[in-house]
C-alpha cells in the first residue's frame, strides 16, 4: 500500500501497542530508556501525573524523563 503520505514520514508505519490501555494505536509516546509506550489518549488522561511542565513527561515504569516535543 503506497500513499503520498509515505514519502513524508516513514519512520514507523507500524501501529504500536499502548502499554497503558493495551490498545493498538498509530502513534505512541515511547520512553527512550525502557521502551514504555503510551498513546495520546492515555497521555492526556494522565497528563497531570506524567508531566509537570508540559515539556517533558516522566516514564511511570523507569522514571526517565522524555521530551514531549518532536520525538
Ligand atoms: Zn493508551
Ligand atoms: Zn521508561
Amino acid at each position: 500500500m503506497t500513499t503520498h503520505a509515505d514519502r513524508r514520514r516513514r519512520r514507523r508505519a507500524r501501529p504500536t501497542v499502548c502499554h497503558c490501555c493495551r490498545g493498538t494505536v498509530p502513534f505512541c509516546w515511547a520512553c527512550r530508556q525502557c521502551g514504555f509506550a503510551i498513546c495520546q489518549a492515555c497521555m492526556e488522561e494522565n497528563f497531570w501525573g506524567l508531566s509537570c511542565n508540559g515539556i517533558t513527561w516522566v516514564c511511570p515504569d523507569c522514571g526517565a524523563s522524555n521530551g514531549l516535543g518532536n520525538q
